[in-house]
C-alpha cells in the first residue's frame, strides 16, 4: 500500500519527506556548560519556551538539548491542526478553577492560534498556514446529539456563533462533501499547517536569537540545577522538561505520562476533479463526532493527511520506532477515509507513519515551575499540543522570568495529575480504554443509542 520513502529522518513522516531543509543533525553538546536555562527536548514546547525567553531577555543564556533532531517527535509528525482545542473540557476546567478560569483558558487558547500565525509570519516561517477553521461532521443521530451538546456547552459558557456554530446538513456538506452527513459544527479557531516546517523554522528562529541548540544529545537525568548527558553536564538555575511522550524514559518519571500512539496516512495529490468535489476550499481541518478520534487536513500540495487513534499502548510505556507502523491501523485509516469520502475512489496512499503523544492520568495538560528546585515542565497535551505548546512556552517563560502575567494564573498552571498506575494495571487500563472507545462507535451503530461503553470510559478518566 505504501511506497518506500528515503531512509533516515525523511522516513519519519510525510512531513519529514517533504521538508525543504536537509534535516542534517546539528552538533551535539561539546562538553560541560554553565547556563541560565536548560531546556530538554526540541519539539514545539522546548522551542517555543526558548523563543519567548530569548525574545524577552536577549542576555539570558538558554540552551536546548535534543536527543535526535528538532522536530523528531510529535511536533514533526502531527496532523497539523493548530487549534484552540485543549484536552480537558470547559466543564472540567470550571470544576478545577471556576467558571471565570475555564473561560479564560478557552479564550487564551483561541488567542494562541493567532499568536502562532503571527510569529510564523514575523519569523518568515513558511509552514503552509491556512486559517480555514475546523468542520466536524455528524453522520449518525448520536453524533448529531453530541454536536448539539457541544454547542450548548459553548453557549452555557458565553461562547457565541463566532466561536462555534451548529451546521445543518447542507451547510456541512458544502464544506466537506462526505457521505451520510446529517449536520456538524464549524469553528474558525484553527489553522492547517505543515507541522515540521513550523518546528524546523522555530529551531532556526531561536538560534537567530542566540539560543544554543544541541542535537544528538540525550539527557540521561534531570535534577535541580543539572541536566546530564553522555557529552557533558549542563548546570542551570532552571531546567525545563519538554519531552512529552518520551518523558517516562527519564529516571523517576516513569508514571507521569503514558505514551499513546496516533497514526496517520497521506494520499497522493488528489486529482483536480476529486479535490473540487470534496470541498475544503480553505483547507479546513476536518473530523467527525465518532468516539475514536479521526482528524484530517488538505495539505498545501492537495493531498489528504488523515489520522486517528487505535494503535495499542505498549507495556511499560515503551516507545520504539517500530511502534510508529501498524499496518492494520493504516489499512483501517484508509478504509475509514474512503467510507467518509467515496469520491476518493482508488486514490493511493503514499505515506504512513505515527508517533507517541503524552497522556496524563487525568487527561489535563499542565505547565509549571517549582520555584524551590528550578525544575519546570509542560506537556500532557494528549492530541492537542500544536497550539497549546505555544501557550506553554509563553507561560514557562513568564514563570522563569518571574512575571505576574495573566498567563501564569490560568487553571492548568501548576496543575499536577496523579500518576499512572504501575504495570500491569496501566497496560490493562489504557488498552481497555482504547478498545472501549473503538467499540463505542460499533455499539452505537448496532443499538442506534448513545454508547454506554463511552460513558464508562469518560467516567474512569474523570471527563
Ligand atoms: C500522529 C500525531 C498527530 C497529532 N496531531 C495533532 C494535531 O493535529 N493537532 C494538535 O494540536 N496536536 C496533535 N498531536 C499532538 C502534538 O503533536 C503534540 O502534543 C506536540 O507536538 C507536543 O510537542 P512537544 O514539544 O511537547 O513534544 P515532542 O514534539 O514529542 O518533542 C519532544 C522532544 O524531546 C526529545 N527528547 C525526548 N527525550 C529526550 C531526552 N531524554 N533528551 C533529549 N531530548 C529528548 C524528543 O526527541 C523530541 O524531539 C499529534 C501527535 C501525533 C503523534
Amino acid at each position: 500500500m505504501v511506497a518506500p520513502v528515503e531512509a533516515g529522518s525523511r522516513s519519519l513522516s510525510f512531513w519529514h519527506d517533504t521538508a525543504p531543509d536537509p534535516l542534517e543533525p546539528r552538533a551535539p553538546l561539546p562538553g560541560d556548560l554553565d547556563v541560565d536555562v536548560a531546556i530538554v527536548g526540541a519539539g514545539y514546547t522546548g522551542l517555543w519556551t526558548a523563543y519567548y525567553l530569548a525574545a524577552a531577555d536577549p542576555g539570558l543564556r538558554v540552551v536546548v538539548l535534543e536527543r535526535e533532531i528538532a522536530g523528531f517527535g510529535a511536533s514533526g509528525r502531527n496532523g497539523g491542526w493548530c487549534s484552540a482545542l485543549f484536552p480537558a473540557s470547559t466543564a472540567r476546567l470550571a470544576r478545577m478553577a471556576g467558571r471565570a478560569g475555564a473561560v479564560a483558558m478557552r479564550r487564551a487558547m483561541q488567542a494562541t492560534v493567532g499568536e502562532v500565525g503571527r510569529v510564523a509570519v514575523g519569523e518568515g516561517i513558511d509552514c503552509h498556514w491556512s486559517r480555514g477553521g475546523t468542520v466536524l461532521l455528524a453522520r449518525t443521530p448520536q453524533q448529531l446529539e453530541r454536536a448539539r451538546g457541544e454547542v450548548d456547552q459553548a453557549r452555557a459558557f458565553g461562547f457565541g456563533e463566532e466561536d462555534l456554530r451548529l451546521l445543518g446538513a447542507g451547510e456541512a456538506r458544502a464544506l466537506l462533501a462526505a457521505s451520510g452527513v446529517l449536520g456538524g459544527t464549524y469553528t474558525p479557531h484553527c489553522a492547517a499547517i505543515h507541522p515540521l516546517r513550523l518546528a524546523r523554522g522555530l529551531a532556526e528562529a531561536v538560534e537567530r536569537r542566540g539560543v544554543r541548540l544541541y542535537e544528538q544529545t540525550p539527557v540521561t537525568s534531570i535534577a535541580p540545577g543539572w541536566a546530564r548527558t553522555p557529552h557533558g553536564a549542563v548546570r542551570a538555575a532552571h531546567v525545563l522538561r519538554a519531552t512529552e511522550g518520551y518523558t517516562p524514559q527519564l529516571p523517576g518519571l516513569g508514571r507521569v505520562l503514558a505514551p499513546v500512539y496516533s497514526l496517520m496516512i497521506a494520499t497522493e495529490p488528489l486529482p483536480h476533479r476529486v479535490g473540487e468535489e470534496i470541498g475544503l476550499t480553505r483547507r479546513e481541518t476536518f473530523g467527525d463526532y465518532r468516539h475514536l478520534i479521526i482528524y484530517g487536513q488538505r495539505t498545501a500540495d492537495g493531498r489528504l493527511a488523515f489520522g486517528g487513534r487505535g494503535a495499542p499502548y505498549h507495556f511499560g510505556s515503551r516507545v520504539r520506532p517500530g511502534f510508529d507502523r501498524e499496518p492494520a491501523v493504516f489499512a483501517a485509516l484508509r478504509r475509514t477515509l474512503g467510507e467518509l469520502l467515496p469520491a476518493l475512489g482508488q486514490v493511493g496512499v503514499t505515506h504512513a507513519w505515527g508517533g507517541p503523544l503524552g497522556v496524563p492520568r487525568d487527561w489535563c495538560a499542565s505547565v509549571g515551575l517549582d520555584r524551590a528546585t528550578g525544575l519546570g515542565w509542560a506537556g500532557g497535551y494528549v492530541g492537542d499540543g500544536v497550539a497549546t505548546s505555544n501557550l506553554a512556552g509563553r507561560t514557562l517563560a513568564d514563570l522563569v522570568l518571574g512575571r505576574d502575567s495573566d498567563l501564569v494564573h490560568l487553571p492548568w498552571v501548576g496543575h499536577r495529575s496523579r500518576s499512572w498506575e504501575p504495570e500491569p494495571l496501566r497496560w490493562i487500563g489504557v488498552n481497555l480504554g482504547l478498545r472501549a472507545t473503538a467499540l463505542a462507535d460499533r455499539e452505537e451503530a448496532w443499538t442506534r443509542r448513545p454508547s454506554r461503553a463511552a460513558d464508562v470510559v469518560g467516567r474512569l478518566l474523570g471527563h
